[in-house]
């Protein structure tokens, strides 16, 4: 109940109640209102200095659980890239061999953004954390464009497979029966004449003058000419897909420049043009560039006793001399 106030009156000489008017009286208590609000207020300022209120540990524990779901998506994202990588692997190592491309890259796929990209990430507690994740998203969408990239174009090869299969030297160049005498083999060899240490860049198929020589995968006759390097007559038959045969000492050329000829075609006759010692065929297999083993091209249509064999008495000397 609300005390009441008197007045002393000097005229009537008593006491009177005072009325004070509702407005003045709502004016006061929406003062004494206002001050205590901002009390409280202040008082709050000053408690959350030094306590944490409620809300704030139901913020900070937010906060926390999104870090850790940061840290997570963070993991998840370095698995997923880590298995990007084994893609991008078995895509270099497996499929590419498959069809004997070099792997496929991009210039500057690897390098990351620079740091500028990542700016508006600054200025905050947990900038390293975030912009570590966006460079890692980043990274691994370009590793997933370079990919896609890669099985389009590996695609592509697949359609070519059967071409390939067909051009790729995979046959001997003469007939197993005709062979005399032993294998030169391919490599590093004693010279048998000068004793000296030189390269052999093909096999050495001993035999008869006029024995059958053949195309041992389709493709196209680079040229055939006499005397290069001591060649004799030879062919040099282009077979696409980075391989190329030649066919030396020849006694007869039975192709000419620019024929398309086919696994199993004869193209000319063993002899013994050229610096040859004996009738025999110098076989090279040429990939990219390279000489490489003509034997291991044989290994499709041999048993492995009988590559074994051959290989084992493959020898050292050549029918050439230098
Ligand atoms: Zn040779």
């Amino acid at each position: 109940m609300a005390k009441k106030r008197y007045k002393f009156n000097p005229q009537t000489l008593t006491y009177e109640v005072i009325t004070i008017p509702f407005r003045i009286k709502f004016y006061r208590a929406l003062r004494k209102v206002l001050i205590g609000f901002i009390l409280a207020s202040i008082v709050n300022v000053l408690f959350s200095f030094f306590f944490y209120t409620p809300k704030m540990y139901r913020i900070s524990r937010d906060n926390n659980e999104l870090l850790i779901k940061y840290n997570m998506l963070n993991d998840k994202l370095r698995a997923a890239t880590a298995r990007l990588q084994e893609i991008r692997h078995r895509d270099n190592s497996v499929y590419r061999s498959l069809f004997g491309t070099d792997s496929l890259n991009m210039q500057g796929i690897y390098t990351p953004y620079p740091d500028s990209k990542y700016k508006h990430l600054n200025n905050d507690l947990y900038t390293p954390l975030m912009v570590s994740t966006w460079k890692e998203l980043d990274g691994m969408s370009r590793l997933l464009y370079l990919e896609s990239k890669s099985l389009d174009e590996l695609e592509e090869l697949s359609k070519n497979k059967e071409m390939m299969a067909e051009a790729i030297p995979a046959i001997w160049p003469v007939n197993k029966r005709n062979l005399r005498g032993h294998i030169g083999a391919f490599g590093t060899r004693r010279h048998p004449v000068t004793g000296r240490i030189a390269g052999h860049q093909g096999i050495d198929l001993g035999g008869r003058v006029g024995d059958p020589v053949y195309a041992t995968g389709n493709g196209r006759v680079a040229f055939n000419n006499e005397g290069e390097r001591g060649y004799g007559k030879q062919v040099l038959i282009n077979h696409g897909f980075g391989y190329k045969t030649r066919y030396a000492h020849l006694s007869k050329i039975l192709v000419a420049p620019g024929q398309y000829v086919r696994r199993g075609e004869l193209i000319g006759e063993v002899g013994s043009t050229g610096r040859s010692t004996g009738p025999h065929l110098h076989y090279e297999v040429i990939y990219r560039g390279l000489h490489v083993d003509p034997l291991n091209y044989f290994s499709r249509d041999m048993s492995e006793e009988e590559f074994a064999k051959i290989v084992e008495s493959a020898q050292a000397t050549t029918y050439e001399t230098e």
